[in-house]
């Protein structure tokens, strides 16, 4: 009897442990998120748990209910979906697989996992499911992100040069061509400073997709940067070469974009390419190539398509080497200033002097800044050469005024790099300051380029050094964006009148006409005006007639290295 007591007793706790199990297995399963579908082969039961009825509209009692599931995918996962829930059909333990519903958006993820007995037969089944929805929408934008630019909808920098690397590695096996083409949008600044970055962008995008519509097998683009899009095209001939793309192009631009708020915009583009094998047979190389011939192409004017070449290869090798040669030069100074005097035209006395850099040579030759200024504007030797200048003219006048015992002006030439930094105004006052220089004996020159770029807070310099007295001249006059509206608004003394208009003063009645309109607008204005590049008496007098103030010129003189200045200067003194 005690026997059988305590076998009943040994039953019960059993039993309690087993409900006790399976109680925490529930609460588990409702905690989980997701839904359980468990099956025992053996006693012929099937059960659902979890969020089963959150994510699917019907139940599943009996074994054939399961084919309910397939009636839930979308078509394109059905043929998978039969081994996630029968993989004993093939034997198999488990089964994984991320599914779409028939709702076309909702993804789910499937694991099943099957038990076997020792026999082999099957024995339980358990499928779990969690809806993976979200998890699948951050995968997708990161695999767009990975690939494509978000603004255009082009392939973004990083895949396009690995799709160029495969067009290269066929074409090295096939013997093809590969034209990569960059593609620049002209004066694409002025767009976003008139109209504003939302405009802008919005040009970007239209032309983007514009050029997407280009593509087709074998021809890729994307978005490089800014206004800046690349395009490669794999065996161009015929339809599918570059003066097909460009004329395709031309067409497209003939009609002005639509943008946002009833603006419209037209357009030119320049374009540079540069082919492999040709060029080069890197993917890297063959962009950058291309870049560097449609900006060297913008310099010859807007709208160019301009071929990466041999002559264009021997010039950027030259300019780096120039470029190596010019950072040592700045190191070890190897500069001279010549000066060139400017005269007030009405009774021929001297105004000022301009400083002019050159660079000493090896062979001890002068090279004039038009061959290197450019290379150091881009470097950024700019600033160190730009500073010495700066302090040596500023310094030699200091000396001229003591050993002449008169004043002029001295004017300087800056550049943009110059300007955009933020101890430029300190700096100049600092150099005045230390040679005793008035601030009203100097002038700086400037070009529209850099009020363009960023005239707030060029502007802003600028007025803190005329409050100081520095004279500010605003050089090669003509030749940029000068427009009158914004002339007005500029914080200048002086305009020097650019040589392209004294060349031809005397031989083009159009030139006549727009200089004498520059000089009465300069007058109106009260700035004063200088004729730059005066060669002939008979330029000096007309444009004295015509009201021009100054005149500086190889008819008065040409810019002398400072020993001779001061035989000049003894002259005047006489
Ligand atoms: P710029 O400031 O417009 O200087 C005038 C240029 O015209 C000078 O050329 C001068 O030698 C030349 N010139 C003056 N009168 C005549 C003339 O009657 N006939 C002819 N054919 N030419 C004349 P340069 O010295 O070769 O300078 C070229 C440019 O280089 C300058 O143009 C200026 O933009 C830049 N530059 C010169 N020195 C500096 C500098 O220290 N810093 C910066 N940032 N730029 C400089
Ligand atoms: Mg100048
Ligand atoms: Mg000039």
């Amino acid at each position: 009897m005690n026997e059988l007591h305590y076998q009943v007793d040994l039953l019960r706790a059993i039993n309690r442990k087993q409900m006790e199990r399976e109680r925490m297995y529930l609460k588990v399963c409702q905690v989980a998120v997701g839904a359980f579908l468990y099956v025992s082969f053996e006693r012929g039961q099937i059960t659902t748990l979890g969020q089963w009825s959150e994510y699917f509209p019907f139940e599943i009692k009996e074994f054939r209910d399961l084919e309910l599931l397939l009636d839930a995918v979308d078509e394109s996962c059905l043929l998978q979906m039969g081994d996630v829930i029968y993989p004993e059909k093939s034997g198999r333990e488990t089964a994984d697989m991320e599914c779409l519903l028939r709702d076309g958006r909702t993804w789910m993820q499937f694991r099943t996992r099957v038990y076997y007995n020792e026999k082999g037969k099957p024995d339980e089944k358990v499928i779990y499911i969690s809806d993976i929805t979200k998890l699948h929408a951050q995968k997708d934008e990161l695999t767009y992100m990975a690939y494509y630019d978000s603004l255009t909808g082009l392939y973004n920098r990083n895949y396009f040069v690995r799709l160029l690397g495969e067009y290269l590695k066929r074409a090295s096996e096939t013997g093809c061509i590969v034209s990569v083409v960059v593609i620049n949008i002209d004066e694409f600044r002025k767009v976003n400073d008139s109209m504003g970055l939302v405009v802008g962008d919005e040009l970007v995008r239209q032309f983007g997709a514009f050029l997407k519509e280009l593509c087709r097998e074998d021809i890729i683009a994307c978005h490089l940067h800014s206004d800046v899009y690349c395009m490669a095209i794999y065996d161009p001939v015929g339809n599918k070469s570059v003066s097909f793309l460009h004329r395709s192009i031309q067409e497209r631009i003939r009609e002005p974009f639509y943008l946002k708020e009833g603006k419209d915009v037209s357009i030119t583009v320049s374009m540079g390419v540069a082919e492999y094998p040709e060029a080069s047979d890197a993917a890297l190389e063959l962009i950058n190539c291309a870049e560097i011939v449609v900006f060297k192409g913008k310099a010859c004017g807007a709208g160019t398509l301009h071929y990466f070449d041999a002559p264009v290869m021997d010039e950027l090798l030259h300019s780096i080497e120039l470029e190596n040669k010019l950072k040592k030069a700045v190191y070890s100074k190897d500069f001279v200033i010549h000066y060139q005097p400017q005269y007030y035209a009405g009774n021929r006395r001297l105004r000022g002097v301009e400083a002019l850099v050159r660079w000493k040579g090896d062979g001890g030759e002068l090279i004039g800044p038009t061959t290197f200024i450019p290379v150091a504007e881009n470097n950024g030797s700019i600033v160190p050469i730009g500073r010495w200048v700066m302090e040596e003219s500023i310094r030699q006048y200091a000396v001229w005024k003591q050993q002449f015992g008169f004043p002029f002006i001295m004017s300087v030439n800056i550049s943009a790099l110059q300007y955009k930094r933020e101890d430029f105004v300190d700096s100049v006052m600092e150099v005045l300051d230390r040679y005793q220089v008035r601030p009203t004996e100097l002038e700086l020159e400037i070009t529209e380029s850099v009020l363009i770029e960023d005239f707030r807070s060029v502007a802003e310099k600028l007025r803190l050094l005329r409050e100081q007295g520095v004279k500010i001249s605003l050089d090669d006059f003509g030749t940029g964006f000068s427009s009158l509206a914004y002339l007005k608004r500029l914080p200048v003394d002086t305009l020097k009148v650019d040589k392209s208009f004294i060349d031809t003063v005397m031989t083009d009645s159009s030139t006549r006409v727009i200089t004498e309109s520059i000089i009465n607008m300069v007058k109106s204005l009260g700035f004063e005006a200088i004729a730059e590049g005066v060669e002939e008496e008979q330029q000096y007098r007309y444009l004295h007639a015509i009201g021009c103030d100054v005149i500086q010129g190889y008819l008065f003189g040409q810019p002398l290295p400072p020993e001779e200045m001061e035989s000049v200067f003894s002259d005047l003194l006489q």
